[in-house]
C-alpha cells in the first residue's frame, strides 16, 4: 500500500492532521493499535450508559478561539453540538475544613470577583495572578492568532519560571493557592515541577470560557471520522505500526505487528515520544536526544470510578465538576507516597446520547483521584483480562474508599452510587497505550524540555499531547502543526486562523 502520509494513531492529534492533510490533496492512511478509533476520546459503555475516559470539558471552543477555529478548517464542526458550560460556576472547589464551596467561574471577571468576596483580604495576589496569566498568554499564538506560529514555534524559549515561586510572591492563604493552582489537574504535573507558563497557557483558555460537547468526546471523534471518510483517508484499525522505516536519512514508509508495510515519505507519530526511539533504525538519533525521548518524565496518572448515581447530578445547570481538594500540602503533591485520602478527587457526570446533555434514567457518574504509576508498579508484568486476585481487591478497596468520600460529602446530589468500572494507572497504561498510565502524556513541566515536532529523521514529525500542550486543545493544535511542517506552516496558519 501506498499514501503521502502516513499517520500513527487515532487521537485528536491524528485526527486533526488527517483531516487537514486530506483537505489539502494528500494520500493520507491513519493507523490505529486498538479496536477503535480516538485514543483518550472515545468512550466506552457499561449498562448502556457511555462514559468519558479522556474529555469532559475545553477551552478554547468559544466563537473565534482556537479549536473553535480550527475544527471549523476541519470541517467537523458542523456536526458538533458545543455547550457552553454555566457561568454560575463550573468547577466546584471544597475542602476539609472549609464549610461553603468557592466556585470556580468561567470567565476572568466572574471567578476574580468570586475570590475576592471568598478571601477579601488577598485582592493584590488574586488581581496579579491573573495579569500574570493573561500577560503570558497574550503574545501566543493560539491566544491571539495574529502573532505567528513559525516565530512562537522557533523562538527564543525562555526559561520557564516556577508556579510554586510564583505562588510564594502573591499569597500565603493555603485555599486561594490550591483554587489558583487547580488547573494542574488539567496537565498533570505536580505544583513543585509545575511552570508558570504552561499553567498559564492551560488555565487561560478555560478561565475565557469552557465548553463541553453533547454525545462527549465520542462525537468529536465521529465527527472527524465521517469527514476523514468523505475526503477519502484510509483508516485501520487493530493495527499497531511496530517500525518506521527509513533510507538514506529519509522515511520511506511504516511496518506493522502484522508484517504488512505502507510505503509513505512522511509519516506522523502520535503516540509516546519515548515509543519512537526503539521504531526507528538504530543509527537514526544521536545518542543524546534517544536518552532524552527514553528518560522522558510522565504525567501523573488517576484512579477512576465509572458508576452509577441513584439520583440525577444535573451537571448542566449544576457544577460540572466537584472538586474535594486537600487543605495541607500543594494540591497535587510530588510524593507517591501522599495517602490516598489526601489526594485530591473530582466528581463529574456522563454527558450522554448526542444532541442531549444528560440522560435523565442513566446517572452515570465519573470519580477521578490523582494516581501514581508506583501505586501500581508492583503490578505491571500483568495484562488486561489476566490481572491477579491481589491486583483486582487493590483496585476495588480504593473504589469503595473513593465512592465513600464521594456519598459521604456529595450523597444529596449523587445519591448512592453502584461500581460498574474502575479504572487504575494500569489501566489507562493498556486501554491508551499510555506510557506509565500517564494521563497526559510527557511532562510540561520546569525542567524538561519536550521534543519538537520536527525530528532529525527527513519525513518524521511527533505530534500529540506530548509536544506542544496537552488536553484536546494542545493535542490538536500539535495535529495542525504536524501538517503545517508537510504543507508549509505559515501559510496553513493564515489559511486556518481567517476560518472565523
Ligand atoms: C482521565 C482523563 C481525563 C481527561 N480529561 C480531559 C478534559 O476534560 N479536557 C481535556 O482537554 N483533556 C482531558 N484529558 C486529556 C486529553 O484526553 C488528551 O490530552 C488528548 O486526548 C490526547 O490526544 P492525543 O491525540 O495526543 O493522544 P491519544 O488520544 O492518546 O492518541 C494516541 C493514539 O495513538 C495510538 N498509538 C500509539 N502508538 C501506536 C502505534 N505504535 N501504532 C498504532 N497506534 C498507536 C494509541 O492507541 C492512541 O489511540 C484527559 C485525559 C484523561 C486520561
Amino acid at each position: 500500500m501506498n499514501a503521502d502520509v502516513v499517520i500513527v494513531g487515532s487521537g485528536i492529534a491524528g485526527l486533526t492532521a488527517g483531516a487537514i492533510l486530506s483537505k489539502k490533496g494528500k494520500k493520507v492512511v491513519i493507523v490505529e493499535k486498538k479496536a477503535h478509533f480516538g485514543g483518550a476520546l472515545r468512550q466506552f459503555k457499561r449498562n448502556k450508559i457511555s462514559y468519558d475516559v479522556g474529555f469532559h470539558y475545553t477551552g478554547c471552543l468559544g466563537r473565534g478561539e482556537i479549536l473553535d477555529i480550527l475544527w471549523r478548517y476541519c470541517d467537523v464542526l458542523k456536526d458538533i453540538s458545543v455547550i457552553p458550560l454555566s457561568i454560575k460556576g463550573y468547577d466546584h472547589f471544597e475542602f476539609p475544613d472549609r464549610s461553603e464551596p468557592v466556585y470556580g467561574y468561567f470567565s476572568y471577571e466572574q471567578f476574580a470577583a468570586e475570590l475576592l468576596r471568598q478571601f477579601p483580604s488577598e485582592k493584590h495576589g488574586i488581581d496579579t495572578y491573573f495579569s500574570e496569566v493573561q500577560k503570558i498568554c497574550s503574545e501566543v499564538p493560539f491566544y491571539n492568532t495574529e502573532f505567528s506560529l513559525t516565530a512562537f514555534l522557533r523562538g527564543y524559549k525562555s526559561r520557564p519560571r516556577s508556579l510554586v515561586d510564583f505562588l510564594n510572591t502573591i499569597t500565603k492563604n493555603v485555599h486561594l493557592r490550591a483554587i489558583l493552582s487547580t488547573p494542574a489537574f488539567l496537565y498533570g504535573v505536580p505544583i513543585r515541577q509545575a511552570s508558570l507558563e504552561v499553567h498559564a497557557m492551560v488555565a487561560h483558555g478555560y478561565y475565557l470560557g469552557a465548553y463541553t460537547v453533547a454525545g462527549g468526546g465520542q462525537s468529536i471523534v465521529d465527527s472527524f471520522l465521517s469527514t476523514l471518510t468523505r475526503l477519502g483517508v484510509e483508516l485501520f484499525s487493530e493495527s499497531d505500526v511496530i517500525s518506521v522505516e527509513a533510507e538514506n536519512g529519509a522515511v520511506t514508509g511504516v511496518k506493522l505487528a502484522s508484517g504488512e508495510k505502507i510505503f509513505c515519505s512522511q509519516v506522523i507519530f502520535t503516540g509516546h515520544p519515548a515509543q519512537i526511539v526503539d521504531m526507528v533504525p538504530g543509527s537514526t538519533f544521536r545518542p543524546a536526544y534517544k536518552t532524552r525521548l527514553r528518560e522522558l518524565k510522565n504525567s501523573l496518572s488517576l484512579f477512576a470510578v465509572f458508576g452509577r448515581g441513584d439520583r440525577r447530578l444535573d451537571t448542566l445547570s449544576g457544577a460540572l465538576n466537584y472538586y474535594l481538594l486537600p487543605s495541607k500540602g500543594e494540591v497535587v503533591p510530588e510524593n507517591c507516597n501522599t495517602p490516598h485520602h489526601l489526594r485530591p478527587m473530582m466528581m463529574t457526570s456522563t454527558r450522554s446520547g448526542k444532541g442531549e446533555s444528560l440522560h435523565p434514567d442513566r446517572n452515570g457518574i465519573i470519580l477521578l483521584r490523582l494516581g501514581y504509576w508506583q501505586d501500581v508498579v508492583q503490578f505491571e508484568k500483568s495484562n488486561q483480562g489476566q490481572r491477579s486476585d491481589e491486583y483486582e481487591e487493590y483496585k476495588m478497596k480504593i473504589a469503595r474508599e473513593m465512592i465513600h468520600i464521594a456519598e459521604e460529602r456529595w450523597g444529596d446530589i449523587c445519591g448512592t452510587i453502584e461500581t460498574l468500572a474502575v479504572g487504575t494507572p494500569l489501566t489507562f497504561r493498556d486501554e491508551l497505550a499510555a506510557t506509565e498510565g500517564c494521563a497526559y502524556g510527557a511532562m510540561h513541566c520546569l525542567d524538561q524540555f519536550n521534543p519538537d515536532v520536527r525530528t532529525r529523521l527527513s519525513g518524521l514529525y511527533l505530534c500529540g499531547q506530548s509536544i506542544l500542550m496537552t488536553g484536546v486543545a494542545g493535542a490538536s493544535i500539535s495535529g495542525l502543526v504536524g501538517a503545517g511542517e508537510i504543507l508549509g506552516l505559515e501559510a496553513l496558519w493564515e489559511e486556518v486562523t481567517k476560518c472565523t
